[in-house]
């Protein structure tokens, strides 16, 4: 399992915790209690924790209930109701116990709740049970999304950032570009090989095109068979040919002896679609387009690239 567990841990490796109080003292105290153990960050309102929400994507949250402004529920709510921060742990530090506001929060879809002034061996305590919950849930997640025989995304993934990465790109207007490949003549492969040569081929083309994309936020994904998906957010047709071409040609110089194609190695197809989404049309309609692309590349002789603007016409 060493590929999922870097899945789930923040990039410098220690879980990360946001802070949200509106008080200084507090947050001082809070910070001194977790930055040992910690990535600790802070916010000093409601609006303030809600951007660091979206740039950080911590793993917990201890949020002060009472704030000018937007007070800590309304934070909550806001959280909540957003898929992409839903999944993040809130635990509510408040100044007094009462039965009916922790209600209010529970209700909110808080975790815990903690009292002022905020015990430093309790609050640990229940900050480290949160996030042991957090990592697991996390790493379930990651397993859900991740193809059991080459390691890459699967589709399920791949159908969650599609959808992701098309509203994000409609609402800062940039593009999307979308590539879907295929293994040329991989029933010939499987048949002259057997399904376990079959498998290690799958395996190494998806590793090696994994190798060739260098943003984190790229999605290569087995969509399905022998067949391929890459996602390319905010990337416009000619930075995505170049990548594309680039894949095709570290394919062909693995070198995987294939007799029965025409030029004896495993090759592939692939179809480019890139656009600026709009928010008229569909995820799906750039999908369709890249698919009748790849179709195009095998009709025209397979071991190539067909790419193409698409403005929803
Ligand atoms: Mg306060």
């Amino acid at each position: 399992m060493s590929h999922y567990t870097q899945w789930y841990a923040s990039p410098g490796g220690q879980p990360r915790l946001l802070l949200v109080d509106d008080h200084q003292l507090n947050v001082r105290v809070m910070y001194e209690m977790f930055r040992h153990e910690f990535d600790v960050f802070i916010a000093l309102n409601g609006e303030q924790a809600l951007e660091k929400c979206y740039e950080l994507h911590p793993d917990l949250i201890l949020l002060d209930v009472v704030m000018p402004r937007m007070d800590g529920y309304e934070v909550c709510r806001r959280l909540k109701a957003d898929p992409e921060l839903a999944d993040i742990p809130v635990i509510f530090i408040t100044s007094h116990f009462d039965e009916a506001d922790e209600v209010h929060g529970f209700e909110l879809g808080a975790v815990d709740f903690i009292h002022k002034p905020v015990n430093p061996i309790i609050t640990k305590a229940r900050v480290k049970t949160q996030l042991q919950l957090k990592q697991q849930a996390d790493l379930l997640r990651r397993i859900s999304q991740v193809d059991g025989l080459t390691g890459i995304a699967n589709r399920r993934r791949f159908d969650q950032q599609l959808e992701l990465d098309w509203r994000n790109c409609c609402r800062a207007q940039e593009p999307l570009s979308l590539m879907m490949l295929d293994i040329d003549y991989f029933k010939q492969y499987n048949d002259e090989f057997g399904h376990l040569a079959g498998d290690e081929c799958l395996r190494q083309v998806a590793s090696t095109m994994q190798q060739a994309i260098g943003r984190p936020y790229d999605l290569l994904a087995r969509f399905g068979g022998e067949e391929f998906a890459v996602l390319l957010p905010r990337t416009d047709l000619t930075g995505a040919q170049y990548l594309a071409q680039n894949m095709l040609q570290k394919i062909t110089q693995l070198a995987i002896p294939h007799p029965l194609t025409p030029g004896g190695i495993v090759t592939l197809s692939a179809g480019l679609s890139s656009t600026v989404p709009q928010e008229q049309h569909q995820p799906r309609q750039l999908l369709q387009q890249a698919d009748q692309l790849l179709y195009k590349a095998k009709q025209q002789g397979r071991a190539q690239l067909q790419a193409s603007l698409w403005t929803g016409v």
